[in-house]
């Protein structure tokens, strides 16, 4: 159970968030360029995520998927209608709250891992710790703390090359979470991995990312990893065309 929930805590959210989705998207539009130029990549989307919630994005290359998880976790501003994450509207956050609450709240986990081929496997999941400004010494044992969490307490210091795939992306979901986000967002986490390592990856996001009171999106394209999925949202030209549970998912 975290701790920082009380009132006055930081800027983890507003008050009213026992009942507040983790994160409601209503009407949202996002375009890219000007003029001419105009891609609509977000068409009024509504959706609501719930705290304690694995929800699944799914849909062909180019409906937006990446522009609506990039929206719902304040890398990107919407053009139109409203996203709220844990009750904060991000959008209206200046740059400095909005860094802040980004990094108390919201973890994300790109496909291509992004580790930094310098530092060993603890010094990158150190990097956030290390950022915020904390020491180096304890930012690495905690590091330490949370690979061993995500079944890699050998190979801390490990450099990432002589990691394997699916260990790299435990790095990357590690450092993902070492702020304790109460969203994590993972965009196709397990499309660089083998179906075995996809599977244990899944398994143990549900595990280590999700609680009564976090929530976790994860883009994919990869069916075989539905049944984790509390719910699968399939997207369309820059909507949510419907929602599934994963049982009523095809190929199933
Ligand atoms: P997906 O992740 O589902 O493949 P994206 O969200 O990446 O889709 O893209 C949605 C649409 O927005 C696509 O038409 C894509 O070409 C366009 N798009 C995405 N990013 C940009 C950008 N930075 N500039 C212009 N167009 C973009
Ligand atoms: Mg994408």
């Amino acid at each position: 159970m975290r701790s920082g929930r009380e009132a006055g805590d930081g800027g983890r959210g507003s008050e009213n968030t026992a009942a507040a989705p983790a994160v409601r998207l209503a009407g949202v539009t996002k375009r890219y360029g000007t003029g001419g130029n105009v891609v609509t990549a977000l068409r009024g989307v509504d959706l609501d995520i719930a705290a304690g919630e694995l929800l699944m994005l799914v849909g062909p290359s180019g409906c937006g998927k990446t522009t609506l998880i990039s929206v719902a976790s304040g890398i990107l501003d919407h053009d139109d209608g409203e996203c709220l994450v844990f009750g904060e509207d991000i959008k209206r956050l200046g740059d400095s709250a909005r860094t802040a609450f980004r990094g108390r709240n919201i973890g994300f986990v790109f496909q291509a891992f992004n580790l930094l081929p310098t530092l060993s496997a603890a010094e990158n999941v150190a990097i956030p710790l290390l950022i915020a400004g904390a020491p180096w010494k304890p930012s690495v044992a905690r590091a330490e703390a949370m690979l061993e969490r995500v079944g890699l307490s050998e190979r801390g210091r490990a450099l990432p090359s002589q990691l394997s795939g699916g260990q790299q992306q435990r790095v990357a979901i590690a450092r993902a979470l070492i702020n304790e986000p109460r969203l994590l967002v993972c965009d196709e986490p397990t499309s660089a991995l083998d179906h075995e390592s996809g599977q244990k990856v899944m398994a143990l996001l549900r595990e280590v990312a999700l609680g009564p009171e976090r929530a976790l999106v994860i883009v994919t394209h990869d069916s075989r990893i539905f049944p984790y999925a509390d719910r699968i949202a399939r997207m369309d030209d820059g909507r949510i065309a419907r929602i599934e549970r994963p049982g009523q998912a095809p190929g199933q």
